[in-house]
C-alpha cells in the first residue's frame, strides 16, 4: 500500500476524471491510494448545503467531515472504489443545531455504488455476463450485482408505461399446494406473452392489476374460463370488450358436448333396437294370433 504523491495525481487528473465521469465532485489527491488490484479515488462534493434542510436557515458552520466508501466504474484493469469525504454542517440557527450532509451526486440514497456503475452492471448483464463474471470485472460481490440488477430491472419496469394490449387472457395457475396457492396470469393473446402474474385469484388482486395500469382503454376483446370472479372482473372494468371463454375451455366444452350427442345417439339407437325388437315379437305374436285364426 502506498500513497499517491501530488505529482503523480496531477499528471493523471485529466485521465481520470474523463475515466471516472465524476461530475459534482472534485479529487482530493492527498487521501487517493493504490491497493493491489484496486483504486481507493478520494473526492469531495463540489457543492456544500447551503442551507439547513432542517430549518432552512443559512447560518451553518462546517462541523467536521463524515466518510463514505462507494464503488465506481474500474479504471484500467483496476477495480475503484471511491472515498467520499462529505462535510458535515452545523446549524447555528437558535432551536435547531442539527448536523446534515448533503446528498451524494451519482449516488442513489443507502447505496453502496454510484450509478455509473449501475448501469454497467445492466450493460454487462445484457451482453449475457453471469453475476460471477460482472462482480469479477467490477470488483463487487455476486449477491451485490444480482442485487443491484434486480432492483434496477424494477426501477426500469416501474419507468415503463402500462398500457394493456388489445385483446388478453386472464386464468388460473397453481403455484403450490394450499388455500394461497392459486395465481391469476394475465397474457397478452397476440404475442403470448405474460403481462403480469398475481399472487392471488380474488377481486381485490385483480383490482389492484387494474389501478397500477396507465391505460386500459385500448382492451377491445378479454378471454376467461367460465370462472364467476373473472366474468365480473371483465364486465366492470372492460364492460365494452367483447369476452370469450379461452380456446382451453371452447374445446373441452366441444368434447364434452360431442360426448353427450354420442351417448344420446347410442341411447336412442339402442331404444330402436329395443322397440323393434318388441315390434317384431309383437308381430311374431300376431302372426302367430292369425295363425290362430
Ligand atoms: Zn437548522
Amino acid at each position: 500500500m502506498r500513497n499517491w504523491n501530488f505529482v503523480n495525481i496531477a499528471s493523471i487528473v485529466p485521465f481520470l476524471t474523463q475515466l471516472l465521469g465524476l461530475t459534482g465532485y472534485c479529487l482530493v489527491p492527498e487521501f487517493c491510494e493504490s491497493r493491489g488490484r484496486e483504486w481507493i479515488i478520494a473526492v469531495m462534493p463540489r457543492v456544500r448545503l447551503a442551507a439547513c434542510p432542517r430549518c432552512g436557515s443559512s447560518k451553518l458552520k462546517l462541523n467536521g467531515v463524515i466518510t463514505r466508501t462507494v464503488r465506481h466504474v474500474p479504471v484500467g484493469s483496476k477495480h475503484t472504489r471511491l472515498k467520499i469525504i462529505m462535510p458535515r454542517m452545523l446549524c447555528m440557527a437558535e432551536k435547531c443545531g442539527k448536523s446534515s450532509t448533503p446528498s451524494l451526486p451519482g449516488v442513489s440514497s443507502g447505496g453502496s455504488i454510484t450509478n455509473d456503475l449501475a448501469a454497467v452492471f445492466l450493460g454487462l448483464y445484457a451482453s449475457r455476463q453471469t453475476f460471477a463474471e460482472i462482480a469479477l470485472h467490477t470488483g463487487a460481490s455476486p449477491s451485490t450485482v444480482a442485487r443491484w440488477i434486480q432492483r434496477l430491472i424494477t426501477a426500469l419496469d416501474a419507468a415503463r408505461p402500462k398500457i394493456l394490449p388489445p385483446t388478453i387472457g386472464i386464468d388460473e395457475i397453481c403455484m403450490h399446494d394450499g388455500a394461497d396457492g392459486l395465481w391469476t396470469v394475465m397474457t397478452d393473446l397476440e404475442t403470448g406473452d405474460t403481462i403480469d402474474v398475481l399472487p392471488a385469484t380474488n377481486q381485490d388482486e385483480l383490482e389492484k392489476f387494474i389501478r397500477r395500469q396507465d391505460d386500459i382503454s385500448q382492451v377491445t376483446g378479454i378471454s376467461s374460463d367460465g370462472a364467476q370472479h373473472f366474468i365480473d372482473f371483465a364486465r366492470k372494468n372492460f364492460p365494452h370488450a367483447v369476452r370469450t371463454r379461452d380456446r382451453f375451455h371452447i374445446i373441452t366444452d366441444l368434447l364434452e358436448a360431442l360426448q353427450r350427442t354420442r351417448r344420446e345417439a347410442e341411447k336412442h339407437k339402442k331404444m330402436e333396437m329395443d322397440t323393434s325388437n318388441t315390434d317384431s315379437d309383437a308381430d311374431a305374436d300376431s302372426d302367430g294370433d292369425e295363425e290362430a285364426i
